[in-house]
Formats: C-alpha cells, sequence, structure tokens
C-alpha cells in the first residue's frame, strides 16, 4: 500500500507549482517584493534594534530614577523588575506610582523645618558646648556657659539683645523705674 493512495491530495499537488501563477497576475507584487527586498528586512532590524535600545534605556532610566526616589532597595529593585518583566508599560506603571518628590528634595526640606524650628527657640543649643538648652536657662547646665541675664526685677531670663524686660517692663539697664503702687506686693 503506498503513500500516494492513503492520501490522495499528496498526489494532486504533486507537480503544479503554485506560487508560479500568483507571480504574474497579483498586482500587489511590487509591494510583496519589497517586503521581500533586503532594504526592508534591514529596515524591520533597524527598527528592533531601536525598540531593543529604548527598552535598555528606559529598564536604567526606572532604575536611576527609583534610587533617587525610594530609599528601601527591595522597592527600587521591585520598580527594576516590573520595567523589565513588562516592556514600555512598567516604566508607565511605575511613573503613575512613583513618590513625587526626589529623596533630597525630602531631606532638604527636613533641614530647613529644622532650621526654622530652630530660629523659632524649639531645640536650642548651647553656644559653647552643643548640649540641648531650654529657653528659660541662664546658665548652660552642663558647661556652666552664661547664657541669659535675669531681669533685675522679675528674674526672668533675658535675650542679650533686649534692652526692657518683656515680662514687667524694667529696663536692662539704668535706673529702676519708681514701682507702681501694690506692684511691691506682688513682686519680691
Ligand atoms: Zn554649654
Ligand atoms: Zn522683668
Amino acid at each position: 500500500m503506498s503513500l500516494r493512495f492513503i492520501v490522495p491530495f499528496l498526489a494532486d499537488s504533486g507537480g503544479v507549482d503554485t506560487t508560479a501563477e500568483t507571480d504574474d497576475d497579483n498586482p500587489f507584487q511590487p509591494i510583496l517584493d519589497f517586503f521581500d527586498s533586503g532594504a526592508f528586512k534591514a529596515t524591520v532590524r533597524l527598527f528592533l534594534f531601536l525598540l531593543a535600545a529604548l527598552y535598555l534605556a528606559l529598564v536604567f532610566w526606572t532604575f536611576k530614577d527609583a534610587k533617587r526616589r525610594i530609599a528601601d532597595p527591595i522597592l527600587v529593585a521591585v520598580a527594576v523588575a516590573t520595567a523589565i518583566v513588562f516592556p514600555f508599560v512598567g516604566v508607565i506603571i511605575y511613573m503613575i506610582l512613583r513618590p513625587p518628590e526626589y529623596l533630597d528634595d525630602v531631606r532638604e526640606r527636613e533641614l530647613e523645618i529644622r532650621a526654622m524650628e530652630r530660629r523659632l527657640g524649639h531645640d536650642q543649643r548651647c553656644p559653647y558646648c552643643r548640649s540641648e538648652i531650654e529657653p528659660s536657662y541662664l546658665v548652660c547646665p552642663v558647661c556652666t556657659t552664661r547664657l541669659k541675664d535675669p531681669c533685675r526685677r522679675c528674674k526672668s531670663p533675658l535675650e542679650p539683645a533686649w534692652k526692657i524686660c518683656p515680662y514687667c517692663t524694667t529696663p536692662v539697664r539704668g535706673p529702676l523705674p519708681a514701682e507702681l503702687p501694690g506692684e511691691r506686693s506682688t513682686i519680691q
């Protein structure tokens, strides 16, 4: 029993060249020829190369950007892995979910807030030994540096630039003003 008998269509297609007839009367033949040409193949290859280069550049960009925005190295790795596993789409997902600020900006802002707090009187430090002091301290408890002078009358701590005590209106220098009647009873 031969193969030709079992599969008849093999025998039918035997001698006919199916591509021969399409070569002549196909109106799209020039286009097909172009797609078959070396120039087209080179263009496709160049396009694929640029696509691969863009893909690698985006993965690298994701790594660089994530490192500037995310402190946790595991989350940086997750961001890069997303960009690798889902070409192009992963980068878009990362751009939607990434932290809005650079770590440097966050750090800078924290420093600014700390400096502002210091200017406002929080977190004061001794100018000599840098230990923490309260605004009410007259001397530094650590190095005994004199920080402020007490008011002559109410003993409140006065800033060096003050000309008058803001608590009892006594001038810092000069003669003491005459005490108002009744004041002596509240202030010793
Ligand atoms: Zn001190
Ligand atoms: Zn005073």
